[in-house]
């Protein structure tokens, strides 16, 4: 496998760093103590535009979906993609997926959306100065793992759709100027009955229930959405490629979109861990007795095993990139890669708490905070249960491409 990365990709990685130190860090622990997200309108976000960065490190494995006019190519966007994706979330995980873009919207319009939608979703955000988000919102109150029972409703009425439901820790939600929807036609039907609608901002039923509190990842907001006979037109249903479609399109191509994303947020897992690294070691020379310290086997020790694991995650994260950058099925190892990275960045951070005994519960070291976003970050995009779930099911539940059984109520998320 190569995981070299085109070097004219350094500067911007570099780019990243600078922004990460100055303003991504920063900003975070200023969220993380006034308990909310920065608000939409804050200038950093139009700084960030004119450094023509948006859209372009976190969202872009995102905007990697296979395309109808996908040449064949094999493409570096994925690797890419990880790389940037640790790099900013070492700054902070928070502010990072605060950016404005498309982020986890994107992939469902790319890999459901037909031209005409695309165009019309996706072009808001090419080369604009003002920020937009979009938004993914399949989580409800009774459906988080298991998302084959999400219990939002759409009915069909003539030219439109009716959506009537609640989603929750649905990520930039309430500054989303559009949310991809997963609703079920028929819940009876199961995962053969979900669909997906685009549904902008300002549209009647559509309504922004509550921001969540959350213990970590504070800079980036997570709304609480409600939908109360919210109306959309027929050309906001994403269809998917085959409009005869057995109805499966909708499921698999939110699954499609983790197998996407997941790589990224195990990247983003190693970032952390490599702050809580660095945190942690600088805290040693600092404060416990320099270089001697280092000798220390209670020291020395630990972030050994720190960065041992570090960078077996990374491997992981980058195999899984690999894979979708050469359209090869990946769906095993990005879950491999989103279950281990997490729980190693867990386990970094429980050990830099360590390193630093009693200061490691105190907030004005980042490691407790780091402590906080880990653990938040490992329930987004299923949490490391269910990634081990989906694991064994791919190893052993299926035989070939053939599923040896089906169950409803699967676990996939
Ligand atoms: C910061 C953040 C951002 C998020 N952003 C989004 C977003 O943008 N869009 C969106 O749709 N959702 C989003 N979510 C929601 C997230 O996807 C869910 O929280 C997650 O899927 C877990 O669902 P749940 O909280 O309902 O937990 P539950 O499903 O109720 O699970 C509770 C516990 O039981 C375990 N469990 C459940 N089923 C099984 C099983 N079969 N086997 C073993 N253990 C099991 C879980 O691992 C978990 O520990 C976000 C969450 C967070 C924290």
């Amino acid at each position: 496998m190569d995981f070299a990365i085109d070097p004219k990709f350094d500067n911007l990685k570099q780019m990243v760093g600078w922004l990460g130190k100055d303003k991504l860090r920063p900003l975070g622990i200023e969220a993380d103590r006034q308990g909310h997200a920065l608000p939409s309108d804050h200038p950093f976000f139009k700084e960030v535009l004119a450094m023509g960065l948006t859209g372009g490190f976190v969202g872009k494995m995102k905007d990697a979906a296979p395309r109808a006019d996908d040449d064949g190519r094999v493409r570096r966007t994925n690797r890419r993609a990880v790389v940037m994706a640790e790099e900013a979330a070492y700054w902070d995980r928070g502010m990072a997926t605060s950016l404005p873009g498309p982020s986890l919207g994107g992939p469902p319009v790319m890999l459901m959306g037909d031209a005409e939608q695309k165009k019309r979703f996706l072009g808001i955000f090419k080369g604009t100065k003002e920020p937009h988000w979009a938004a993914f919102a399949m989580s409800e109150p009774g459906a988080g793992s298991d998302v084959a029972g999400i219990s939002t409703r759409a009915r069909q009425d003539g030219d439109e759709w009716i959506i009537d439901g609640e989603k929750c820790f649905i990520s930039n939600g309430a500054r989303a100027s559009w949310v991809v929807v997963w609703a079920t036609i028929d819940p009876n039907l199961g995962r053969a009955g979900h669909r997906a609608f685009v549904v902008e901002r300002g549209t009647p039923g559509f309504s922004v229930a509550r921001i969540e509190k959350k213990m970590g990842l504070t800079a980036s907001e997570t709304a609480g959405l409600l939908f109360e006979n919210c109306r959309v037109p027929v050309a906001n249903m994403l269809q998917g490629s085959d409009r005869s479609a057995s109805g499966k399109d909708g499921f698999v191509a939110a699954m499609k979109t983790f197998d996407m994303t997941r790589p990224l947020v195990a990247a983003m897992a190693v970032g952390m861990g490599r702050a809580v690294y660095d945190e942690s070691l600088r805290f040693a020379r600092e404060n416990l007795g320099g270089a001697s310290a280092w000798r220390m086997d209670r020291v020395r020790d630990r972030l050994a095993w720190i960065e041992r694991k570090l960078e077996m995650a990374r491997l992981l994260a980058w195999r899984a990139a690999w894979l979708a950058d050469h359209k090869r099925p990946n769906a095993t190892e990005a879950s491999m890669a989103k279950a281990e990275c997490a729980r190693i960045a867990l386990e970094a951070a429980s050990i830099g708490m360590d390193v630093l005994g009693e200061a490691g519960g105190a907030s004005d070291y980042l490691i407790e905070k780091l402590f906080r976003d880990i653990k938040a970050l490992d329930l987004v995009e299923g949490t490391g249960q269910i990634q081990r779930v989906v694991i064994a099911r791919k190893l052993i539940g299926f035989r070939g491409d053939r599923p040896l059984k089906s169950s409803k109520g699967e676990a996939d998320v």
